[in-house]
């Protein structure tokens, strides 16, 4: 495995890659790698001829107040992982690279963008938009690999190669989670004992959603209602947002049918949490 660091030697690289008229599969992440980076890796490498990874904690999509500072960070241990999975590159640029003092440019993907997390993190998606458009300018990827933990961002990012005409093919995994299912997440570290066992709570809410719309229950209210009642019986749980959107614009929706998305983020203690399920008005 090549580790890379420069911007100047990643773009070089993947030239040579191109060269020889091979594919690039990219991840981007940022870091604290568990088995659902290891899941998009493993993908990437199946699809394609050569495998890049970048861990890059971005400070752009984190708000002052955020956890950009005490973001999880173990970039030994991420390399080990990396190179037990055979990826070919390991991109981790500096900030310094990235973001130069007279930074002045950002990318932005309107409407999308200001709900759901949008709304509670706002400039949280066009920092997101921003460091994938900058990465995947670096890396030339043909395809990149997203998780649907973060269904929003995949949106956005799907939105984003499509109204910018990006050569490079959007590909989004299911979400992998523990065996209470708690969607597996660098941020989980955070949790104390009893916030990590109150956290099971976001995938039960959602199954719940699920047997709900399956009963035949129509009305998102009803759901959002029903759903909100069972996080609030866990004490260190606390409601960012319930939200049933359309799958397709996140717009609002009036009465649950094929593909909506049931969204949700909920506190543990001082830890932000986001999970989903993709629903369809049919059986599920
Ligand atoms: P992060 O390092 O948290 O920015 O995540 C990097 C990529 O891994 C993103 O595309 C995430 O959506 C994806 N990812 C993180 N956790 C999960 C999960 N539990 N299931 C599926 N994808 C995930």
């Amino acid at each position: 495995m090549k580790a890379v660091r420069g911007i100047k030697q990643m773009v070089a690289a993947a030239k040579i890659i191109k060269a020889k008229g091979k594919t690039v599969g990219f991840v981007p992440t940022m870091g604290a790698l568990h088995e659902a980076h290891l899941g998009l890796i493993r993908r990437a490498q199946r699809d394609n001829d050569f495998t890049v990874v970048s861990i890059f904690v971005n400070p752009a999509q984190f708000a002052p107040a955020e956890d950009f500072k005490k973001y999880p960070r173990d970039i030994k241990g991420d390399a080990r992982l990396c190179k037990k999975e055979g990826v070919d590159i390991l991109f981790c640029p500096t900030v310094k690279e990235m973001y130069p003092e007279d930074f002045s440019s950002f990318v932005e993907v309107k409407g999308l963008s200001g709900v759901l997390c949008g709304k509670s993190r706002p400039g949280h998606f066009r920092g997101v938009a921003t460091i994938v458009t900058k990465l995947f300018n670096i890396v030339s990827p043909d395809v990149a690999y997203f998780g649907q933990k973060d269904a929003q961002q995949a949106l956005i990012i799907k939105r984003l190669v499509r109204d910018l005409n990006l050569p490079v093919k959007i590909k989004v995994l299911p979400i992998i989670r523990d065996k209470d299912g708690l969607a597996l997440s660098s941020r989980n570290r955070y949790l104390s004992g009893a916030e990590r066992k109150d956290a099971s709570v976001l995938f039960s809410a959602l199954k719940l959603a699920r047997g709900l719309v399956n009963k035949g229950i129509r009305d998102p209210r009803e759901i959002v209602r029903r759903v909100s009642g069972l996080i609030k019986t866990k004490k260190k749980a606390r409601i960012d947002y319930v939200s049933v959107v359309d799958l397709g614009n996140f717009g609002p929706v009036k009465k649950i049918k094929d593909n909506c998305l049931i969204a949700l983020a909920v506190w543990l203690g001082e830890t932000r949490l986001i999970d989903n399920i993709i629903i369809s008005g049919k059986r599920n």
